[in-house]
Protein backbone atom coordinates (compact mmCIF):
# COMPACT_ATOMS: atom_id res chain seq x y z
CA UNK A 1 0.00 0.00 0.00
CA UNK A 2 1.31 3.36 -0.76
CA UNK A 3 2.21 5.53 2.21
CA UNK A 4 0.44 8.73 3.04
CA UNK A 5 2.23 11.55 4.15
CA UNK A 6 0.20 14.72 5.50
CA UNK A 7 2.26 17.75 4.62
CA UNK A 8 -0.59 20.02 3.20
CA UNK A 9 -4.62 19.59 3.66
CA UNK A 10 -3.69 18.97 -0.06
CA UNK A 11 -3.01 15.90 0.60
CA UNK A 12 -6.33 14.41 1.79
CA UNK A 13 -9.72 14.08 -0.03
CA UNK A 14 -12.35 15.99 0.98
CA UNK A 15 -14.24 12.91 2.20
CA UNK A 16 -11.42 11.83 4.05
CA UNK A 17 -11.39 14.95 6.57
CA UNK A 18 -15.10 14.30 7.05
CA UNK A 19 -14.50 10.74 8.11
CA UNK A 20 -11.58 12.05 10.49
CA UNK A 21 -14.24 14.31 12.06
CA UNK A 22 -16.82 11.55 12.77
CA UNK A 23 -13.77 9.37 13.72
CA UNK A 24 -12.63 11.87 15.89
CA UNK A 25 -16.14 12.78 17.32
CA UNK A 26 -15.78 8.96 17.75
CA UNK A 27 -12.90 8.73 19.74
CA UNK A 28 -14.09 11.61 22.29
CA UNK A 29 -17.08 9.67 23.31
CA UNK A 30 -15.52 6.73 23.81
CA UNK A 31 -12.84 7.97 25.50
CA UNK A 32 -15.09 9.77 27.93
CA UNK A 33 -16.37 6.74 28.96
CA UNK A 34 -13.17 5.15 29.05
CA UNK A 35 -10.00 6.18 28.80
CA UNK A 36 -8.19 2.79 28.50
CA UNK A 37 -10.61 2.51 25.08
CA UNK A 38 -7.77 2.42 22.51
CA UNK A 39 -4.59 1.42 24.05
CA UNK A 40 -4.20 -1.28 21.99
CA UNK A 41 -3.98 0.53 18.47
CA UNK A 42 -0.79 1.59 18.68
CA UNK A 43 0.28 -1.31 20.55
CA UNK A 44 4.21 -1.87 19.95
CA UNK A 45 4.32 0.80 17.64
CA UNK A 46 7.09 3.75 17.90
CA UNK A 47 6.73 7.24 16.60
CA UNK A 48 9.45 9.62 15.88
CA UNK A 49 8.93 13.87 16.38
CA UNK A 50 11.57 16.41 15.95
CA UNK A 51 10.65 19.85 16.30
CA UNK A 52 12.99 22.92 15.53
CA UNK A 53 10.87 25.39 16.44
CA UNK A 54 9.16 25.60 20.01
CA UNK A 55 5.39 24.22 20.68
CA UNK A 56 3.07 23.58 23.70
CA UNK A 57 -0.08 22.29 22.07
CA UNK A 58 1.37 20.84 18.89
CA UNK A 59 3.99 18.66 20.66
CA UNK A 60 2.21 18.07 23.86
CA UNK A 61 -1.00 16.54 21.87
CA UNK A 62 0.88 14.60 19.61
CA UNK A 63 2.62 13.04 22.93
CA UNK A 64 -0.57 12.70 24.20
CA UNK A 65 -2.39 11.42 21.29
CA UNK A 66 0.03 8.12 20.88
CA UNK A 67 -0.06 7.48 24.84
CA UNK A 68 -3.93 7.19 24.78
CA UNK A 69 -3.55 5.40 21.57
CA UNK A 70 -0.97 3.01 23.47
CA UNK A 71 2.19 3.69 21.48
CA UNK A 72 5.32 5.30 21.95
CA UNK A 73 7.45 7.97 21.01
CA UNK A 74 10.79 9.21 20.49
CA UNK A 75 10.64 13.33 21.05
CA UNK A 76 14.43 13.95 19.40
CA UNK A 77 16.38 16.42 21.16
CA UNK A 78 17.39 18.75 19.24
CA UNK A 79 19.50 21.06 21.27
CA UNK A 80 21.73 18.11 22.38
CA UNK A 81 21.95 16.44 18.77
CA UNK A 82 24.47 16.49 16.20
CA UNK A 83 22.24 19.47 14.05
CA UNK A 84 24.88 21.69 16.37
CA UNK A 85 27.84 20.34 14.54
CA UNK A 86 26.25 21.11 11.01
CA UNK A 87 24.11 17.73 10.35
CA UNK A 88 21.51 18.31 7.90
CA UNK A 89 17.98 18.42 8.63
CA UNK A 90 17.35 15.52 5.65
CA UNK A 91 20.69 13.05 7.51
CA UNK A 92 18.69 13.92 10.71
CA UNK A 93 15.51 13.10 9.66
CA UNK A 94 16.60 9.75 8.39
CA UNK A 95 18.12 8.80 11.87
CA UNK A 96 15.10 10.11 13.62
CA UNK A 97 12.81 7.81 11.35
CA UNK A 98 15.15 4.67 11.55
CA UNK A 99 13.34 2.81 13.42
CA UNK A 100 10.36 3.86 13.58
CA UNK A 101 6.85 3.95 12.33
CA UNK A 102 6.10 7.76 11.70
CA UNK A 103 7.45 11.09 11.87
CA UNK A 104 6.49 14.32 12.87
CA UNK A 105 8.36 17.32 11.94
CA UNK A 106 8.26 21.17 12.60
CA UNK A 107 10.84 23.25 11.04
CA UNK A 108 11.03 27.16 9.58
CA UNK A 109 11.69 25.88 6.19
CA UNK A 110 8.53 25.82 4.12
CA UNK A 111 8.64 22.93 1.83
CA UNK A 112 10.70 20.82 3.77
CA UNK A 113 8.30 18.31 5.10
CA UNK A 114 7.91 16.73 1.30
CA UNK A 115 11.77 16.65 0.73
CA UNK A 116 12.07 14.65 4.07
CA UNK A 117 8.59 12.83 2.98
CA UNK A 118 10.63 11.98 -0.66
CA UNK A 119 13.62 10.13 1.56
CA UNK A 120 11.85 8.42 4.22
CA UNK A 121 9.66 5.70 3.88
CA UNK A 122 7.09 5.76 6.46
CA UNK A 123 4.30 8.51 6.79
CA UNK A 124 5.47 12.07 7.81
CA UNK A 125 2.97 14.59 9.94
CA UNK A 126 3.70 18.45 9.13
CA UNK A 127 3.50 19.77 12.75
CA UNK A 128 3.87 23.06 11.35
CA UNK A 129 6.02 24.40 8.33
CA UNK A 130 7.67 28.47 8.93
CA UNK A 131 5.34 30.83 7.40
CA UNK A 132 3.89 27.80 5.38
CA UNK A 133 1.21 25.62 6.28
CA UNK A 134 0.09 24.19 9.76
CA UNK A 135 -2.39 20.79 8.50
CA UNK A 136 -2.89 19.52 11.80
CA UNK A 137 -4.18 22.73 13.18
CA UNK A 138 -6.20 23.18 10.36
CA UNK A 139 -7.90 19.62 11.15
CA UNK A 140 -8.49 20.34 14.67
CA UNK A 141 -9.87 23.98 14.12
CA UNK A 142 -12.09 22.26 11.24
CA UNK A 143 -13.11 19.85 13.88
CA UNK A 144 -14.22 22.20 16.35
CA UNK A 145 -16.08 23.86 13.70
CA UNK A 146 -18.36 21.07 12.30
CA UNK A 147 -18.54 19.99 16.56
CA UNK A 148 -19.73 23.05 17.34
CA UNK A 149 -22.13 23.92 14.11
CA UNK A 150 -22.57 20.36 13.08
CA UNK A 151 -22.00 21.58 9.47
CA UNK A 152 -18.59 23.41 8.49
CA UNK A 153 -20.67 26.05 5.53
CA UNK A 154 -20.02 28.84 8.10
CA UNK A 155 -18.85 32.64 8.27
CA UNK A 156 -14.93 32.67 9.49
CA UNK A 157 -13.43 35.99 10.34
CA UNK A 158 -9.94 35.16 10.14
CA UNK A 159 -8.32 37.83 12.16
CA UNK A 160 -3.95 39.14 12.82
CA UNK A 161 -0.75 38.30 11.43
CA UNK A 162 -2.89 36.73 7.97
CA UNK A 163 0.78 36.74 6.33
CA UNK A 164 2.84 35.11 8.34
CA UNK A 165 0.00 32.80 10.37
CA UNK A 166 0.37 28.77 9.24
CA UNK A 167 -2.98 28.02 10.73
CA UNK A 168 -4.88 30.84 8.67
CA UNK A 169 -3.24 29.57 5.66
CA UNK A 170 -4.06 25.75 6.21
CA UNK A 171 -7.56 26.77 7.60
CA UNK A 172 -8.52 29.02 4.89
CA UNK A 173 -8.13 26.01 2.01
CA UNK A 174 -9.52 23.55 4.48
CA UNK A 175 -12.27 25.53 5.02
CA UNK A 176 -13.12 26.79 0.90
CA UNK A 177 -12.98 23.12 0.65
CA UNK A 178 -15.56 22.31 3.15
CA UNK A 179 -17.70 25.22 2.12
CA UNK A 180 -16.65 27.96 4.76
CA UNK A 181 -16.73 31.50 3.63
CA UNK A 182 -13.98 34.07 5.35
CA UNK A 183 -13.14 37.87 6.67
CA UNK A 184 -9.55 38.05 6.62
CA UNK A 185 -9.29 40.80 9.22
CA UNK A 186 -5.46 42.42 9.38
CA UNK A 187 -3.75 45.54 8.93
CA UNK A 188 -3.01 45.84 5.12
CA UNK A 189 0.68 44.79 5.76
CA UNK A 190 0.02 41.88 7.32
CA UNK A 191 -2.94 40.54 5.01
CA UNK A 192 -3.65 37.04 3.81
CA UNK A 193 -1.44 35.99 0.68
CA UNK A 194 -2.81 36.13 -2.26
CA UNK A 195 -1.96 32.77 -3.39
CA UNK A 196 -4.32 31.46 -0.74
CA UNK A 197 -7.06 33.99 -1.49
CA UNK A 198 -6.68 32.70 -4.87
CA UNK A 199 -6.90 29.08 -3.89
CA UNK A 200 -10.28 29.87 -1.67
CA UNK A 201 -11.99 31.58 -4.46
CA UNK A 202 -11.39 28.94 -7.17
CA UNK A 203 -12.77 27.05 -5.02
CA UNK A 204 -16.11 29.10 -4.79
CA UNK A 205 -15.22 30.56 -1.75
CA UNK A 206 -16.31 34.48 -0.56
CA UNK A 207 -13.17 36.06 0.86
CA UNK A 208 -13.31 39.66 1.67
CA UNK A 209 -10.48 41.85 2.84
CA UNK A 210 -11.34 44.35 5.92
CA UNK A 211 -8.91 45.93 8.38
CA UNK A 212 -11.13 45.93 11.38
CA UNK A 213 -13.09 43.43 13.28
CA UNK A 214 -16.56 45.86 14.13
CA UNK A 215 -17.28 46.10 10.38
CA UNK A 216 -18.25 42.59 10.18
CA UNK A 217 -18.39 41.40 13.90
CA UNK A 218 -22.43 41.10 13.29
CA UNK A 219 -22.01 37.99 10.54
CA UNK A 220 -19.86 36.19 11.81
CA UNK A 221 -20.28 32.42 12.86
CA UNK A 222 -16.65 32.29 14.20
CA UNK A 223 -13.92 34.60 15.21
CA UNK A 224 -10.65 32.94 14.80
CA UNK A 225 -8.10 35.45 16.60
CA UNK A 226 -4.26 34.97 15.99
CA UNK A 227 -1.24 36.58 17.76
CA UNK A 228 1.38 38.74 15.98
CA UNK A 229 4.38 36.46 14.33
CA UNK A 230 6.71 38.59 16.15
CA UNK A 231 9.69 35.92 15.02
CA UNK A 232 8.63 36.05 11.59
CA UNK A 233 8.39 39.75 10.99
CA UNK A 234 10.57 42.48 9.09
CA UNK A 235 12.58 44.29 11.21
CA UNK A 236 10.58 47.63 10.21
CA UNK A 237 7.19 45.88 11.27
CA UNK A 238 9.17 44.47 13.84
CA UNK A 239 10.25 47.91 15.68
CA UNK A 240 7.02 49.39 14.69
CA UNK A 241 5.06 46.80 16.92
CA UNK A 242 7.49 46.94 19.56
CA UNK A 243 6.46 50.49 20.35
CA UNK A 244 2.85 50.18 19.17
CA UNK A 245 1.91 46.67 20.99
CA UNK A 246 -0.55 44.32 18.87
CA UNK A 247 -2.66 45.83 15.97
CA UNK A 248 -6.11 43.70 17.92
CA UNK A 249 -7.44 43.33 21.36
CA UNK A 250 -10.65 41.65 21.36
CA UNK A 251 -12.32 41.93 24.63
CA UNK A 252 -15.64 41.68 25.97
CA UNK A 253 -16.82 44.60 24.12
CA UNK A 254 -16.40 42.92 20.74
CA UNK A 255 -17.90 40.04 21.75
CA UNK A 256 -20.87 42.08 22.34
CA UNK A 257 -21.30 42.86 18.70
CA UNK A 258 -21.17 39.36 17.80
CA UNK A 259 -23.83 36.93 17.48
CA UNK A 260 -24.55 34.98 20.41
CA UNK A 261 -24.26 31.84 18.61
CA UNK A 262 -20.63 32.16 17.40
CA UNK A 263 -17.83 30.86 18.58
CA UNK A 264 -14.03 32.87 19.34
CA UNK A 265 -11.38 30.19 18.69
CA UNK A 266 -7.65 30.70 18.81
CA UNK A 267 -4.82 28.43 17.67
CA UNK A 268 -2.77 29.49 20.91
CA UNK A 269 -0.33 30.58 22.68
CA UNK A 270 -2.07 34.13 23.16
CA UNK A 271 -0.33 37.39 23.62
CA UNK A 272 -1.59 40.28 23.79
CA UNK A 273 -4.64 40.18 20.98
CA UNK A 274 -7.22 38.15 23.28
CA UNK A 275 -8.15 39.57 26.49
CA UNK A 276 -8.59 37.04 29.25
CA UNK A 277 -11.76 38.72 30.29
CA UNK A 278 -13.35 36.93 27.12
CA UNK A 279 -12.66 33.44 29.35
CA UNK A 280 -15.92 33.55 30.43
CA UNK A 281 -17.89 34.22 27.61
CA UNK A 282 -19.58 31.23 26.76
CA UNK A 283 -18.61 31.52 23.00
CA UNK A 284 -15.33 31.22 24.18
CA UNK A 285 -13.89 28.10 22.54
CA UNK A 286 -9.99 28.25 22.47
CA UNK A 287 -9.40 25.63 25.37
CA UNK A 288 -11.84 23.21 23.94
CA UNK A 289 -10.28 23.79 20.44
CA UNK A 290 -6.58 22.90 21.86
CA UNK A 291 -8.32 20.07 23.90
CA UNK A 292 -9.52 18.82 20.52
CA UNK A 293 -6.24 18.28 18.80
CA UNK A 294 -5.52 15.36 21.03
CA UNK A 295 -8.86 13.60 19.66
CA UNK A 296 -8.05 14.52 15.81
CA UNK A 297 -4.37 13.62 16.02
CA UNK A 298 -5.66 10.34 16.99
CA UNK A 299 -7.56 10.06 14.60
CA UNK A 300 -5.28 11.11 12.17
CA UNK A 301 -2.24 8.91 12.98
CA UNK A 302 -4.74 5.57 12.34
CA UNK A 303 -5.90 6.83 9.84
CA UNK A 304 -1.76 7.13 8.11
CA UNK A 305 -1.09 3.77 9.62
CA UNK A 306 -4.68 2.28 8.18
CA UNK A 307 -5.60 1.24 11.63
N1 LIG B 1 0.92 27.51 17.63
C1 LIG B 1 0.61 27.99 16.31
C2 LIG B 1 1.75 27.74 15.36
O1 LIG B 1 2.68 27.00 15.67
C3 LIG B 1 0.17 29.42 16.33
C4 LIG B 1 1.21 30.44 16.73
O2 LIG B 1 2.32 30.11 17.10
O3 LIG B 1 0.83 31.62 16.69
O4 LIG B 1 1.73 28.24 14.25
Amino acid sequence: MAIRSYISVDDFATEEFLQLFTHTAEIKKNLAMNRAAYLDKLCGILGGMMFYEPSTRTSGSFEKAVKRLGGQLYDFNIAASSVAKGESVLDTACMVAGGTEFLIVRHPQQGIGRQIANVINIPVINAGEGTGEHPTQALLDMYTIWERFNKTQVRIGLMGDLLHGRTCHSLIKLGARLGAHFFCIAPIALQMPKEYIAYAESLGCIVSAHETAEEVAGELDVLYITRLQKERLPQALRSQYEIEGSPYNVTPALLAHMPVESIVMHPLPRVDELSVECDTDPRAWYFKQAENGIYTRMALIQHLLSL
